[in-house]
């Protein structure tokens, strides 16, 4: 059968049904391994000041929060794009700060 994707759109693999969650922005409920996973830092305080603090040796404390996204929303929100046929093949690259 011909698929679009390798991974038939999820990381599910062989195992059967897992478990659902709703997406963070429209609420759908999504199988886990097919949502898209945005995680960030949030800081307390605003970028101004934390680029000051830490240039005078400061340790902000910041948390990460991770947010599961429907594919559509992940879409719109810009999280993962429309790929090509052949862009489709490829691995994502993972972006990595520090
Ligand atoms: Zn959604």
């Amino acid at each position: 059968m011909p698929v679009k994707r390798k991974s038939r759109g999820r990381a599910k693999g062989g195992k059967g049904r897992g478990a659902m969650i709703q997406c963070s922005s429209c609420g759908q409920l999504v199988p886990r391994d097919k949502a898209k996973r945005a995680s960030r830092r949030i800081s307390m305080v605003d970028s101004a000041l934390y680029k000051e603090l830490r240039q005078k040796g400061t340790y902000v404390s910041s948390r990460t929060e991770t947010r599961y996204y429907c594919v559509s929303c992940a879409v719109h929100r810009g999280v993962v794009r429309v790929r090509s046929k052949d862009e489709r093949k490829q691995r994502p690259q993972i972006r990595r700060r520090r």
